[in-house]
Parts: C-alpha cells; sequence; structure tokens
C-alpha cells in the first residue's frame, strides 16, 4: 500500500544521539546548546545576532516587540499566511492591515501595500511564503522611503536565498519556526535574527520576563518565558547541519513535479522568481476553474493512491470571525480569496525522490 505523506519529520540517529546527550548532561532548559544553536544559526543566517526562542510565533512577538511595535501603532501583512504572523501584531496591542497578494509569488503585493500606508505604519511584515522571499527590490524600497521597518516572517524558508543572501536578513528582523513540519525541526522551537545590537538586546529580555541576562532578578518590562530548551536545541543544531542536503532534494522533488504537470490543462505549477532560491516548504500548484475536476475532488482521487495533500490555506485570514469583527469582509483582497479557492500542496519532503515524484505525476494525469 503506497503511503505518501505531505510531510514528516527526519529523525535520523543523530538527533537521537544528541537529545540523549542533553538528558545525560541533566541541563535540559535553555544552556550551552542554545547558545552553540544561536550562534551557528546567526552564521547560517548571515546575521550578526540570533536569539532562540520556543516557536516561531514567539519569535514573531518578541520581534515585534524589539523593534518597538505597540499600541497605537499599525502593521501591514497578508492575510494570506498561517494566523501567528496577523496574531503578532494583536498580542503588541497594534492593529493589523491586511494588503493583498500577488498571483505570481503569493506573497504580499507592493502595489496594495502602498495603498494601506499610513502615519501609523510602523512595521511592514511580509511573509517568505512556502519557501520564497518576497519582492526584496521593490518593498525595501517602498519601506525605506517611508522610514518603516519590515519583520521578515520567514517561518517556512530557512535557507531559501534572494541574490545569494539568506532568508532572515533582509528586514530589521526575520523570524523562523522549527515546528516538526517545518524544512529545520526541532519539535517546536524559533528563531529571531538580526543586525541590530538594540533589537538583540530586547528580544532576549522579552523572552526571559523582561530580565537582562546580566541583571538577574531585576525586570525592566513586561515579557515572557519564550526559552528553548537545550533539547530542543540540540535536535535544531544536527538539522541546521543537515539543512542544505534537505533543502536541495526539496528543490530536486520540486523540479522533477514541476516539469512533470507543467503542461496539465487547468493546472498551474509555482514559478520561481530570478535570483531567487525556492527552499518549497510546500510545492503548491494552483487548480483552476479549467481542470477537469474541482480541487477537493483532486484531493479525493490522490487519497485513494495513498498521495497526500494539503490546503494552505482554505481561507484567508481577513475572512475569519476573529479578523472579520475589525470590519474586513468578501471581496477585499480578491487574489487572495481566488488563491485560496485553488492552493493545494503535494508532498516534495525529503523522504520522497523521483519514484514517489514519478508515481504523483502519473497520478495526476490518470486522473
Ligand atoms: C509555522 C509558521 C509560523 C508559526 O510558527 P510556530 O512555530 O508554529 O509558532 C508563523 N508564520 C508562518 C508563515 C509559519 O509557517
Amino acid at each position: 500500500m503506497i503511503n505518501i505523506n505531505i510531510s514528516k519529520p527526519i529523525i535520523e540517529r543523530e538527533e537521537i544521539e544528541a537529545v540523549n546527550a542533553v538528558l545525560n548532561s541533566g541541563m535540559l532548559a535553555q544552556g550551552p546548546k542554545v547558545k552553540e544553536l544561536e550562534e551557528k544559526f546567526a552564521e547560517y543566517s548571515g546575521t550578526r545576532y540570533a536569539v532562540a526562542v520556543n516557536s516561531g510565533t514567539a519569535a514573531l512577538h518578541a520581534a515585534m516587540y524589539a523593534v518597538g511595535v505597540g499600541e497605537g501603532d499599525e502593521a501591514i501583512t497578508t492575510p494570506f499566511t498561517f494566523v501567528a504572523t496577523a496574531n503578532s501584531i494583536l498580542m503588541q496591542k497594534a492593529k493589523v492591515v491586511f494588503a493583498d497578494i500577488s498571483e505570481e509569488d503569493f506573497n504580499i503585493d507592493i502595489n496594495s501595500i502602498k495603498e494601506k500606508i499610513s502615519a501609523k505604519t510602523k512595521v511592514i511584515a511580509p511573509v517568505d511564503l512556502f519557501g520564497q522571499i518576497y519582492n526584496i527590490e521593490g518593498l525595501n524600497r517602498l519601506a525605506a522611503e517611508r522610514g518603516i521597518k519590515i519583520i521578515e516572517d520567514a517561518c517556512q524558508a530557512v535557507g531559501a536565498e534572494y541574490k545569494g543572501k539568506r532568508a532572515g536578513s533582509f528586514g530589521t528582523a526575520g523570524t523562523f519556526s522549527f515546528y516538526a513540519t517545518k524544512n529545520l525541526m526541532s519539535g517546536e522551537g524559533g528563531m529571531i535574527v538580526t543586525d541590530d545590537a538594540e533589537v538583540y538586546e530586547q528580544a532576549k529580555r522579552f523572552r526571559h520576563h523582561g530580565q537582562s541576562e546580566s541583571t538577574k532578578y531585576e525586570y525592566f518590562d513586561l515579557g515572557y518565558n519564550y526559552r528553548m530548551t537545550d533539547l530542543a536545541a540540540a535536535i535544531a543544531l544536527v538539522q541546521l547541519s543537515k539543512i542544505e542536503r534537505f533543502n536541495a532534494r526539496r528543490a530536486e522533488n520540486a523540479e522533477i513535479l514541476g516539469s512533470g504537470l507543467a503542461d496539465v490543462e487547468g493546472l498551474i505549477v509555482p514559478k520561481v522568481k530570478d535570483d531567487y532560491k525556492h527552499v518549497f516548504h510546500q510545492f503548491s500548484v494552483r487548480i483552476t476553474p479549467e481542470f477537469k475536476l474541482s480541487r477537493e475532488e483532486l484531493m479525493d482521487a490522490l487519497k485513494n493512491k495513498g498521495i497526500g495533500t494539503a490546503v494552505f490555506y482554505p481561507k484567508p485570514l481577513h475572512l475569519h470571525p476573529h479578523f472579520k469583527k475589525f470590519g474586513y469582509q468578501e471581496g477585499d483582497f480578491p487574489v487572495a480569496e481566488k488563491i485560496s479557492r485553488e492552493i493545494l500542496s503535494l508532498p516534495v519532503h525529503p523522504l520522497l525522490g523521483r519514484e514517489e515524484m514519478e508515481y504523483i505525476i502519473k497520478s495526476i494525469r490518470e486522473i
């Protein structure tokens, strides 16, 4: 019986040994492994600093705090993302202002942002959705001209590049998630990267109840317990040493799927932009009305052939009750709404190879 999952964490002997070593050390909470991970992750990302936390959500929240987002501020982000991106803005009591996305890469659209900028806009939080970095040239220029900071939600994009520079390094702060299904995982975990010494200090304080490391039990501000454990850091360190290999396999799988499905009527394969390295956290196709079946019928048919698929995301954030109460309604972001109806993710994770990709292609063609 064929069973091709949409995602599966890679846990090899090294990860297990690394966790055992931490258990044997007796030092389970934040300690030397976290420090080592921060140093290596900053080096990998090409940033001066990194702060490890216990989730991508915590990383986003700490980044919002550290760049100074607060009550009365507005932060612009995309409605076509995981809810954590927008929630981190609400956690800081700021206003979430959505802008529409581009059909090209499903990331936030510069023209839509231009209409949403106001005197209160403190931050723009683009998301490197599915593993491809946002439109750097356009957005960074716009933000710089207006004195707005960028927090790059790179939770899905560890190792992605634009002109040889890595994801997370394009704004004042970048955030990562090491959730179990992400390209680099530690069960739960996250990271903030930055070149800014002040943002670095603020983020460290925030994860540790508002205390600085040098002045224990002196509380400067509201903070949280967002610390990462050494157990999680030990897993992430092993995964960091393999991430280039993992991402290369994803790219190979995506290449096979992309060329094998390119001419299927009504199915649009993802586009890799010039100068960008896509790390295919998801390989997301569009199932348009010209396709022979509905998206849901295709998902069922593939399921019967042992192929798991998933929809990220079935409904843009502005149409959920949580955000509708701020006055958003159907029609506000037509591209995000259309893409939500058409998007479908196919398996490309690194435990799969050519054989599975060819089976997926053959199955879709038969269906
Ligand atoms: C996974 C993810 C998050 C949140 O990360 P957690 O580790 O689950 O808290 C935030 N933003 C995006 C785009 C994500 O994919």
